[in-house]
């Protein structure tokens, strides 16, 4: 990001910055024990978790911090986190 003296920022997007290096753990879905309910992509803050048609759910691990608000919310304990091998 070039930045201006003065302080002054050029507007961007989260988008170019894939913040799932970050990551220590990663969710472990368990599609069997998924009742479909759609809080995990709900609550995610990161946006990292997209319901399909069928409303099943899939995780976008370019942007997932790994932070498990997913794991800790989820009703079924459908998604587990597990620590992430680098
Ligand atoms: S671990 Fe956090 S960032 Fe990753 S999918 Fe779950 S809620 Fe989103
Ligand atoms: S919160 Fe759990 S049960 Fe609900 S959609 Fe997500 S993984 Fe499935």
């Amino acid at each position: 990001m070039k930045i201006i003296i003065g302080g002054a920022v050029e507007p961007g997007t989260t988008r170019v910055n894939k913040t799932g290096g970050w990551r220590n753990f990663r969710p472990l879905y368990h599609q069997d024990k998924c009742i479909k309910c759609g809080l995990c992509s709900l609550l995610c803050p990161d946006c990292s978790i997209e319901e399909l048609e069928d409303k099943y759910v899939v995780f976008d691990f370019d942007f997932c911090k790994g932070c498990g608000i997913c794991a800790n919310e989820c009703p079924s304990d459908a998604i587990e986190m597990v620590l992430e091998e680098k």
